[in-house]
């Protein structure tokens, strides 16, 4: 017998990360529609046996061969094959069966499997925003000699993206993406000099993973969405804005030509942007999920960034206006610092300096394959470690 309806086959870069999570969560709901064939993990390998427990993939891949044999003592029951490393992500990637793949590495670590699963004409749903940030002009290059789509995961791309559908391209004016302004918002100066690792990790509306938390508390996911925004939709800087907005409930806007402006509204809720780029063009009954209540939410507000508190958001567009592999070189940056900001070796401010320095040291190289753009990025992250030292060391020699 045959199923009355093909199922949709979903390959997941990132399957025990918070975006994996609600992929699988949503392809549970709907078994009739999905099927998830192959996925890629890293070291959470108590979490990945039940994903696999569940839903028998053909193909996982974990971050190592220990990673590897843990998984076959979890599961000995499990057949199919298990593969480790790089390669191993690209075999998930590249899967002969997966008709749509979900990028939900954290970092620049998603880049090239991602960019294999485009080769492979595969669909990519896009939740890794440093897939674009750092190789955004290749990936969207290789993407159109592929015929394949792009679709956006991320909440502010996935509501432009709808707000576009049915619209002439031609008649865009701006975009508008929308930010909750993150923990910060009301900090002043001293304030933000003081602020620690917990206090940065607790989101107002959002739940994510620590990396993107402590992004959205230094405005820089934001910045990075703008770049993002820059590939996804084929639009210079000056047509792409920012707007604080705390409530989460407006995703992002278009404006058109003539002043329309068409926003996508919902809960803060990841399942919808995910079920949306899943199903597309289709969209999946989410009805278990509550209606958005504007009431309820009463007032809806709006503000303009401040752009000397979150400094991010100006490196952000430096580096897109710098372009080649000046946007790589801010990624990367970026990741060490939070990076050494999460283990407490740097304070808070220090995040946006350890950047600015990093990007000040860069002469950009114009139209740049993955090898030049992954060396720029592995240069960034060893120059980003010793500003980052010189800083802490400096503190340290002040402090005694
Ligand atoms: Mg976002």
């Amino acid at each position: 017998m045959r199923d009355a309806l093909p199922r949709r086959p979903i390959a997941i870069l990132g399957s025990t990360g918070s975006v994996g999570v609600s992929t699988l969560a949503l392809i549970e709901r709907f078994p009739e529609r999905f099927q998830a064939v192959a996925l890629a993990a890293g070291r959470n390998v108590a979490r990945l046996a039940e994903q696999v427990t569940w839903h028998a993939p053909e193909v996982v891949s974990v971050a190592d061969e220990r990673a590897a044999r843990e998984l076959h003592e979890r599961v000995p029951e499990f057949t199919g094959r298990v593969v480790a490393g790089p390669d191993g992500a690209r075999e998930v990637a590249t899967c002969a069966r997966a008709e749509v793949v979900i990028s939900a590495l954290v970092g620049a670590l998603g880049l090239a499997p991602t960019l294999a699963a485009v080769r492979a004409g595969k669909h990519v749903a896009l939740a890794n925003k440093e897939v674009l940030v750092v190789a955004g002009e290749l990936v969207t290059e290789v993407a159109r000699a592929h015929g394949v789509a792009l679709l956006p995961v991320d909440s502010e791309h996935n509501a432009i993206f709808q707000a576009l559908q049915g619209h002439n391209r031609a008649e865009v004016r701006r975009v508008v993406l929308t930010a909750s302004g993150g923990p910060f918002l009301h900090h002043d100066e001293a304030a933000l000099a003081g602020v620690t690792v917990a206090d940065a990790l607790r989101h107002p509306t959002w739940k994510m993973g620590p990396k993107i938390t402590i992004d959205s508390s230094t405005l820089m996911n934001k910045g990075l969405e703008v770049i993002e925004a820059r590939w996804l939709f084929d639009l210079p800087p000056e047509q792409i804005d920012i707007v604080i907005h705390p409530q989460s409930i407006v995703h992002s806007m278009v404006e058109y030509v003539d002043g329309s402006v068409i926003a996508q509204m919902a809960i803060p809720d990841m399942t919808i942007p995910i079920g949306y780029a899943l199903a597309h063009p289709a969209r999946l009954p989410l009805d278990y999920l509550p209606s958005l209540d504007l009431a309820a939410a009463g007032t809806l507000t709006f503000q303009r960034p401040d752009r000397r508190r979150f400094p991010c958001l100006d490196l952000a567009y430096r580096a897109l206006r710098a372009a080649g592999t000046m946007p790589a070189v801010l990624n990367a940056a970026n990741e060490v610092a939070v990076e050494r900001f999460l283990a407490e070796d740097i304070a808070y401010r220090d995040i946006p300096a350890v950047i600015a320095a990093v990007m000040d040291a860069h002469e950009p190289v114009p139209g740049a394959d993955l090898e030049t753009l992954l060396a720029a990025d592995r240069w960034a992250r060893a120059e980003a470690g010793v500003r980052a030292a010189d800083g802490s060391t400096r503190r340290a020699a002040t402090a005694s």
